[in-house]
């Protein structure tokens, strides 16, 4: 697909030639419209942002500038070798061009690499759940005060259950009935909630925010993490909750809207395969409460993702994109099953932790 006029205009903005130009999709994220950019001589990533989910994209782009500027330090001495995604600018010097109201931006293009959507095994855990390691190392001693809340209470589990309750109360869309257990599920968790907001010896970190697995690159040669992508939502943070969404999105061998709740489980290798992965690194830094509180992002994330997933089930599926009417509650039930078998799975999945 292409789609001429767009990267006319594209390829003058950010300085390629229109000789050989070509714009197609990359890759298959959910947020923004991400692109690659070719000419004759160069390819590059453009990303239309998705300014419903980021009101605010000035900011984003400086944070995650912000970001690049103190991984490049580190690089030049040695304390990070993943590569580092860096923005280009237009030819006016802009790191941030618009196109008819639309905000679009450049990335250095990673070649050579492939991104997963699945996790296809233990190793390959692993190796995405160190490159979130490394790049939580490089970043311990980056001030994340720095950082704009690009999406303000973003893992605030206290304050989605506030929005959850109102969302009950108003039934705007009368689903109320059809999510009757689920609620009254949802009920019997918030103690959760304070479990989170009462915590105690662990501190805010620049966090990375969504640490999927098709947010790293792998080298397509060797397999071997090449880097760490996706800054959009690097905001302060706990490390657990990045790593609680790397159990998430990695242990079940089904999809997050998988109807076959048989098989939504956490598996046991690919859990021990995170958990060593992200610690090495961080080993340097963590402390012991830090370490065991991973156990809380095992459970919160789950059930915090199945939470919103409701919570945009009874306002009407405004904003996860959804397939067909019922998408978000399938969806809800899937994440709730995986919550329900981590905390299942809790002094086996904990001694794992505690095993470190
Ligand atoms: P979203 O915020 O929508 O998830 P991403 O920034 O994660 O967007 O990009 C979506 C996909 O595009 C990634 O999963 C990856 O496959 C590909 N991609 C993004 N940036 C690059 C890059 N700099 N080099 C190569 N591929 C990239
Ligand atoms: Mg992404
Ligand atoms: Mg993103």
């Amino acid at each position: 697909m292409s789609n001429l006029p767009l990267a006319v205009e594209l390829a003058g903005l950010f300085g390629l030639s229109e000789q050989g130009l070509k714009l197609n999709p990359i890759g298959n994220g959910h947020i923004n419209t991400t692109m690659l950019l070719r000419d004759k001589e160069q390819a590059l990533v453009v990303q239309k942002l998705n300014t419903d989910v980021f009101p605010d994209p000035e900011q984003l782009v400086n944070n995650a500038r912000l970001i690049e500027k103190h991984l490049s330090e580190k690089a030049e001495n040695a304390l990070y070798s993943l590569e580092i995604i860096k923005h280009l600018p237009t030819t006016q010097g802009e790191f941030l061009a618009d196109i008819n109201g639309e905000k679009w931006r450049a990335l250095e293009f990673i070649g050579g690499s492939f991104s997963e959507e699945v996790v296809k095994s233990a190793e390959q855990a692993e190796i995405a759940a160190s490159a979130f390691g490394q790049f939580a190392a490089a970043l311990q001693d980056f001030d994340a005060k720095q950082l704009f809340p690009v999406i303000p209470n973003f893992h605030n589990l206290a304050m989605r259950v506030e929005l959850f309750k109102d969302k009950v109360a108003k039934d705007v869309v009368s689903r109320v009935a059809t999510a009757q257990n689920e609620i009254a599920f949802c009920f019997d968790q918030f103690g959760l909630a304070d479990e989170l907001a009462n915590l105690r010896n662990v501190p805010l970190r620049p966090c990375h925010n969504d640490t999927k697995i098709n947010n790293m690159l792998f080298c397509t040669e060797t397999e071997v993490a090449k880097a760490v992508i996706d800054l959009d939502t690097c905001m302060p943070g706990y490390w657990l909750c990045d790593f609680g969404d790397m159990v998430r999105t990695c242990c079940s061998p089904e999809a997050e809207d998988s109807t076959n709740l048989e098989n939504v489980k956490v598996r046991e290798d690919i859990f021990h395969a995170l958990v060593k992965g992200y610690a090495k690194p961080l080993a340097p830094f963590i402390t012991n409460d830090e370490l065991q509180s991973f156990w809380l992002g095992a459970k919160v994330l789950p059930f915090m993702i199945g939470l919103r997933f409701l919570t945009d089930y009874l306002d009407g599926d405004n904003y996860f994109s959804t397939k067909y009417a019922e998408h978000n509650l399938v969806r809800v039930r899937n994440q709730f099953a995986l919550y329900q078998d981590v905390c299942r799975q809790e002094s086996v999945l904990k001694s794992m932790l505690e095993a470190i």
